[in-house]
């Protein structure tokens, strides 16, 4: 496995970074995740946007341009020999002292990995997640915007270790005010009486890629779409339930706190999308 990491190629073994990088010492430094179905990188301009203004947000300098940062990922595709694949685009502060200030970083590193994608198994699609909300919360929008997808997940994780003591397969997020955000590394829908409804992302979600194709693909198909704040009942009082994201692409939410959504299986309107999404996948992007 070939891995891009500053300039070069480098195996899996090889590729290291330094203990002062201040990606490792701090989380500084921002990643977007990718996926490529076919051979076609999916949404590709719409990722290295968002890299771009994590990048400008936290006042680091990305040292390729878009075009360059492009080539690169197809490079690192074609290399590895892969159509299908899953690809993590990490950008550091790069190699400073101890010392938390950035300004004693040289560099910022640019690493990109492409794996063969592990899909979720088929079995959870038919089956369906269920979700437990969580008390964690996401940065403030005010002090760290949630659209920066920041190599400081750490709330993320903690709403993740919530799931998992809760025994559920995911989380469900919500801001100071109580309105439902998001899941872990999600985006979160739900349906009833035919509407689907989706949390306006000022609310505290990440502006997720998947979710803003589904949205599309929504209002192209002639569901009535609306982005509108929602609170726990209204999400246990649905008709379905379903997460949205880059690695899980659509899937149902079945149960949210022990209650059952719909009759419990994945609902018709989460299929019918997560059908008209995969048509998309090997076409909408940069082949
Ligand atoms: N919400 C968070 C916090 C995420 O990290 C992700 C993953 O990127 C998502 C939602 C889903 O976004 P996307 O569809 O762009 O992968």
């Amino acid at each position: 496995q070939w891995i891009f990491l500053s300039g070069e190629f480098v195996t899996k073994q090889e590729a290291a970074i330094s203990v002062y990088d201040h990606g490792f010492l701090y989380g500084d430094g921002v990643f977007e995740g990718i996926r490529a179905y076919e051979g076609n990188i999916f949404k590709l301009d719409e990722h290295l946007d968002r890299l771009y203004d994590s990048a400008k947000s936290v006042m680091l300098d990305i040292p390729y341009d878009k075009e360059e940062l492009e080539q690169i990922i197809a490079e690192t595709i074609r290399k590895n020999e892969l159509e299908s694949a899953y690809i993590r685009v990490v950008v550091s502060r790069g190699v400073g002292d101890l010392g938390l200030n950035p300004v004693s970083c040289s560099e910022p590193r640019l690493v990109v990995i492409a794996e063969a994608l592990s899909l979720f198994p088929k079995e959870l699609y038919e089956r369906g997640v269920r979700l437990a909300s969580v008390a964690s919360r996401r940065n403030r929008p005010d002090v760290l915007s949630p659209q920066v997808k920041s190599l400081n997940y750490l709330n993320n994780i903690l709403v993740k270790l919530e799931a998992n003591q809760a025994g559920v397969d995911e989380a469900l997020m919500l801001n100071d005010q109580g309105y439902v955000t998001e899941g872990s590394a999600d985006n979160v829908f739900i349906v009833k009486n035919g509407k689907i409804y989706t949390p306006p992302v000022y609310l505290g979600a990440l502006e997720g890629i998947t979710r803003n194709a589904i949205i599309d693909i929504a209002r192209e198909l002639d569901y009535e779409m609306v982005e509108q704040p929602f609170t726990r009942h209204d999400v246990y009082v649905a008709d379905e339930v379903f997460l949205t994201g880059t690695a899980a692409e659509v899937i149902a939410a079945v149960e949210v706190d022990k209650r059952m959504i719909g009759d419990g299986k994945p609902g018709t309107i989460t299929n019918h999308l997560l059908s008209e999404f995969r048509k998309i996948t090997t076409t909408d992007g940069y082949t």
